[in-house]
Parts: C-alpha cells; structure tokens; sequence
C-alpha cells in the first residue's frame, strides 16, 4: 500500500491551520502548519483544556498522515484464506451492498450489524446510529465506547438524571479545596491536565489519589489510597460511614436537593473503618484522613475514571462515589461536584448521538415513543420502522456467527481484535462471521481479519465536531485533503446508503449532518441546537446544553436543580459485591489492565509512530519485586499469564510501585501481547461494562 502524498491544498505551505489532538478527551488544542517539505508541524495552542501543553501523542500526530503503511486503496478478497488484493471502490462497495442484501434476505433486518468508536466525529457517530437504522433497519448497532464510559453515564442517569462526563469545566479543578481522583492515572494518559491539578495544589488544595498502583499522579497526590483491585464500592462506604460520623455530612443539601439518603445512611453504618481496612487493604488512618480531607473542605470534586468504572459492579461503584459526594453537600455549587473523566476522543459525542444499542440523538432512548416519533420525523421515516434496542457491544460481539447473531459486520473506528475483552474468543467470532468490513486508515488487527477493508480519512483531512471531557462541543477543522483514493466514512455511508436505495437520506458532508444533528438533537438532554461551527470557532467551543443560538451554552449543570423529573438527586443503595472473579489456588494474583503515557488505545495508530513505538515498544506486566522472586522471575523476563480466558505473553518490568497481590499489564499492543486475551467479559448488568479492571491470574517464567 504506497502512500501518496496527500496535497496540502487546503492549507498551502505556511498557512497554518487551528485543530484538535486526534487522540483522548482532553481535545488538547493545537495548531497544524504545512512546511515546503510536504509535512507538517504540530504546535500547541492555548486552549482552556491544555493551556498551551500537548503530550508526545500530540506532538508526533502528524507523523501517522503520511504514513507508508497508509491505506489508499479498498482492500478484498474471495476467501479469507487468501491475501487482499487492492480493488476499485465500486468493487468494494458493490461487495458489501450485495453482502448485505444477502444477508438480510436469509437472517432478516438484525443479521447485519454495525459496530462504531468513541473517537469518531460527532457527525460520524450521528450517521452511523442513523444508517444502522434507516438504511439497515437492524436494532444491532454498538460501539467501543461500551468499554469505556458506560458505567459513570448509567450511574451519572441514575443519580442526576444527565450525564455530561464533567458537569463543570476543567477549570473549576483549581477552586475545589479538595479532589478525590478514583482510579485514572492522569498525569501519565492526559498530561497538560495536571496544569489544573498543579493551580488547584498552589492553591491549597489536597488531592487524593485512590488506585491499587503508586503512579505519577499518586506522586503528585496529598494523599493515596492503595486499595485492593475491585473494592472501591467498600472504600467509598467506609468514607461515608466516617463522613455520618464525624459530622461532616451536609444536612440542609440533603434535605432541600436530593431523596433517600436514609436508606443510605443505614448501608453505610456497616461500613466502619476496621471493617472496611480488612475489605480494601487501605488503613483506618488514611481513611479517616481522606474523609476529614473531603469533609472538612468548603468545595470538593470526587472524580472517577475507567479504576472503578469497568468492573462488572462499575455502575454500583460510581453510585456509591455519588452518594460521598451527595451527603457531603458538594454537588451542584460551583467548584464541587462528580465527574467522570472520559478517555476516548470523543468518548462524551460518541455517546449522546445514536451509535449506541437502546440510543437515538440527543440522549433520546430507541424505547421512548415520544423520542421515536421526534427523530423519525427529523429523518422522514416512519417511527413504525425505527428498530428496538439491540445488544451491547460484548453480547453481540459474543453472539456473531451464531444462531440468531449478527452474521455481517460493518465495523469504523475500533479495532475489536486487541480492545474487546476475552480477545481471542472475540477474534474466533469475527471469523465466524459470514461477512466483514473494516473502514480503517491503517491494517489493524480486525481489518486483517476482513472481506473488504475501506480506506479512510484522518483526523486532519476532514472537519467535524467532538465533544470533549467537559461536554465542550470543539471543531476539528479540515487542514490537509486525504491522499488519493481515501474517502471519509460519510463519504462511504452515503455512497453505501445509495446501493441499498437509501441515498436521499445520508449527505456526505459533515456541515450538512451536523446541521441535521442540531435539529435531531433539539429538546433532547444532550441539545446541540444552539451550537453551529461558527459559534465554535468564534467561542474556543460551546457547552451543551446549548437550546437556540442565542443560547451562551452550559458550562456548569445542576446549579440549581438536577435533570430528573423532581429537580431532586438520587441516593442509591450499595452494597459492597466483590468482582467476578476473586484470587484463588490456581489463580492467585489479581491482574488490572490500563493505559500508559505513550500508547493510545488499541495502538492502530501509536505503536506505528517511531518516538511512541520507542518509548513502549512491547508488552509488559508490572509485578512487584517481592512477588517476582517468589516466582524466579527477573527484569526484563519473558513471563507468560494465564486466566481462565487465555495467556499472554509479556516482558517482566519489577516495581514496588504495585501492590504484592496484583499485576498490572496495559492493553495497547496486539498478538500474543495482548493482555484482553485474558480480561474477563463478566458484564455489569446496567451498562454492560465488561470487567476489564479486574480477574485472578497466575504468572509464570518463560514463554513455552
Ligand atoms: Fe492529545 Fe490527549 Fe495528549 Fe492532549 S493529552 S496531546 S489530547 S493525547
């Protein structure tokens, strides 16, 4: 696959062109400038998120648009035994036209699904949820967003009412006099964000870090609670019981804004500190001096991340780290209030706009006949025609190839092979399919495995709109044309959609599909109608809610009332339910799986960049020294793991920085690295969140 170079004439050498990062939800602000060479050079750009800071992601991002394994050109083959050969678009999209069609007539509507990304353009998310729909009429549309935040949205639904990822900006971080920070590593995964954590220390506040690993960001914590994999509902009841206790509790906050604290404050009673000590392996004193640091403060945040969230009890855990934050008053007022620090790119868009299994735009629910109705007369269609809810993502990853699943899959902007949990069994099912396509810029791991593989545009060579961590809707302007023979994925949605007769309905340009999104989108929770690319451009970014467009956007939510029927938060009763699977004799370790500074994601895209693929350059598992004597392990060993899903096999890296009991391997590199070879599918019975934080696992020397 020869790269051509992609022309630059949207912005000739010189001109400089104002963007986003392509990678996580911090959007960092930067600034592309095409040189006489043909390149480009990344500058940062003072943006409220990264105030002038970008990461080595950001920094080496240009590296990837002209990037010799590039893919120009549609990819098929007869038989999957065979190797691609390049082929006409028309071939290509002929192929999964008749793929369809044929599929459709022997399974019905559902024998086709779509899988999408959390990193895809808000009016990408918005068209594949509508083509699923309308061009496909099946109910079997998910994404991998499933994977990530859909814990912290069902709980923050649950309590609030809405969830916007942040209810707040970013830079509310400064005024909290206290943060308790569950289960992120920021200051490895999203480094220009701990400029506000930096402010927010200067100014005298604390910061507490709750994680079973010492981290940068632990370093740079007042205070870490190191708990064990998995008991993070336990530690935040044992914060309330001593919040009850001590008194810090906010009576007339709980009185005037929320309902059912009492049920609550029963739970919590069997949640005393020696107790809850024995559950978390976190001691009496820290726990008491993290409670008098939250409350005791006059503002406090209590922000969780991907730690506590995907766990099979991951939706229970934010509910119970909603409740501290509840009966400590600090929601709804300025500097206070939960948040949940999305990951991917646009990981809060790619959730409001319809790719989701039970999901129309705007945050509307596929079961809501009033939402119904409102999206299929914005589409032209009829609400008779709209589906039902289809399966989360795992369920129908599961299911493909067999009775009664998905037997064609259209999948853009995830790489399932290397991020979906119990990897290899995922693997097998993509095989099972009778039919794949894979809409990717490079050959990933799933697009090897395909029929027919499209070739797509990145981030730089087309314009749309993300949602960033704070629910700011950002612009990514289009600043250099994709090489020849590449076309953005509305390109081949529409040219898709005309095959199967549906063309009318699917328009290729990202403004017109926004505007489209606007309209879908007005009176939902999540309402765009007031935002246009213009007013972006103009504002460094617009708040949803945003109703009209004299509308200034909502930077700050539940200021006065929560997004329920009664204006009123949700208390919840959680009890502690330990995960899926526990150590045992066979299995003895826990294993913890996360993300590192200079890998993204599935590494489609970073581990091609040299600088990233130097600084991480293969799959490791961190294990403390201790442990590794035990087993005759050394530095830099080859050691393989094993769960009941699978093994892997991996490079050993000795830290006291983990806890004695636990490993920790990130999920970025692909073969017999991948460390979702072993991740546990047990599934959170709201958000379906797969159990990707924690399993029991053993470790051996040697890779035989
Ligand atoms: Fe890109 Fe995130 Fe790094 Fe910012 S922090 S440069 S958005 S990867």
């Amino acid at each position: 696959m020869l790269l051509q170079q992609p022309d630059i004439e949207a912005h000739p050498a010189g001109r400089t062109c104002r963007t986003h990062c392509p990678y996580c939800s911090l959007q960092c602000g930067m600034t592309l400038a095409s040189a006489e060479s043909g390149g480009w050079t990344v500058g940062a750009r003072d943006f409220p998120t990264n105030r002038g800071g970008l990461c080595q992601k950001g920094w080496t991002s240009t590296e990837l648009l002209a990037h010799p394994d590039r893919l120009t050109t549609p990819l098929v083959r007869d038989r999957r035994s065979e190797p691609f050969r390049r082929a006409s678009w028309d071939e290509a999209m002929t192929r999964i036209a008749e793929a369809i069609g044929r599929t459709q007539q022997r399974y019905g509507p559902d024998g086709v699904g779509m899988f999408g990304g959390g990193g895809l353009t808000n009016e990408k998310a918005y068209a594949l949820g509508k083509f699923a729909r309308v061009a496909l009429r099946t109910s079997q549309i998910d994404y991998n967003g499933r994977f990530c935040m859909s814990s912290a949205a069902a709980a923050s639904i649950k309590a609030f009412g809405a969830d916007r990822g942040l209810p707040f900006p970013l830079a509310d971080i400064a005024g909290a006099a206290t943060v308790l920070l569950v289960g992120s590593n920021l200051a490895e995964t999203m480094p220009p964000v701990m400029q506000h954590f930096q402010e927010q220390k200067d100014r005298g506040g604390s910061l507490i870090v709750v994680d079973p690993r010492a981290t940068p960001t632990s370093a740079a914590s007042t205070l870490h609670l190191q708990l064990t994999p998995g008991t993070d509902s336990a530690l935040a009841n044992g914060l309330l019981n001593i919040a009850i206790k001590e008194g810090y509790v906010d009576q007339a906050f709980i009185a005037e804004r929320t309902i059912d604290f009492k049920i609550v404050r029963r739970i919590a009673a069997f949640y005393w500190p020696s107790r809850v000590e024995r559950m978390t392996g976190v001691p009496e004193r820290q726990l008491y001096q993290a409670a008098k640091l939250l409350g005791k403060a006059p503002t406090a945040m209590i922000l969780t991340a991907r730690g506590p969230e995907q766990q099979s009890n991951g939706v229970n855990n934010v509910l119970s780290f909603i409740n501290l934050a509840l009966a400590l008053g600090k929601v709804g007022k300025p500097h206070c209030g939960y948040g949940c620090l999305t990951g991917q790119g646009n990981g809060q868009g790619g959730r409001e706009h319809g790719q989701k299994a039970d999901q129309l735009p705007g945050y509307r629910k596929l079961d809501n006949a009033e939402h119904r109705r409102h999206i299929a007369q914005v589409w032209g269609v009829s609400d008779q025609d709209l589906p039902n809810p289809g399966q989360s993502a795992y369920e129908m990853l599961d299911a493909m190839g067999q009775e009664g699943g998905v037997r064609a899959l259209l999948v853009f902007g995830s790489n399932l092979a290397v991020s979906a949990p119990r990897a290899a069994h995922v693997e097998q099912r993509l095989k099972d399919l009778d039919f794949l396509a894979v809409s990717d810029f490079f050959l990933s791991e799933t697009a090897e495995l395909a029929d027919v593989v499209l070739p797509t545009a990145q981030w730089a060579e087309e314009e749309g709109t993300m949602t960033n961590l704070e629910g700011r809707v950002i612009l990514r302007e289009r600043a250099v044309q994709p090489p020849s023979g590449v076309r953005t994925d509305l390109e081949i949605l529409a040219d898709l959609a005309g095959r199967l007769g549906y063309g009318r309905y699917f328009p290729p340009e990202p403004a017109a599909v926004f505007e489209e999104l606007r309209r879908a989108s007005a009176g939902g929770v999540a309402d765009y109608a007031g935002v246009t690319y213009q007013r972006i451009r103009d504002n460094n970014g617009l708040f949803w809610p945003c109703p009209a467009e004299d509308h200034p956007g909502t930077p700050r939510m539940f200021l006065d009332r929560f997004a329920t029927a009664d204006g009123r938060a949700r208390f919840h009763a959680i009890r502690f339910q330990p995960p899926a699977e526990e150590p045992d004799d066979d299995y003895p370790l826990y294993l913890t799986t996360g993300r590192i500074m200079s890998q993204y994601q599935s590494g489609t895209q970073t581990r091609r960049v040299a600088a990233l693929r130097e600084s991480a350059p293969e799959a490791f598992v961190q294990i403390h020294p201790s442990m590794a004597r035990t087993y005759g392990i050394g530095e830099g060993d080859a050691v393989r793991l094993r769960t009941r899903r699978g093994e892997a096999t991996l490079i050993a890296r000795l830290t006291p920085s983990i806890r004695m009991d636990t490993l920790f391997a990130p999920f970025h590199f692909a073969g017999s690295g991948r460390a979702n070879l072993l991740t546990n599918p047990a599934l959170d019975p709201v958000s379906r969140m797969p159990e990707f934080k924690v399993c029991a696992v053993r470790i051996e020397k040697g890779n035989s």
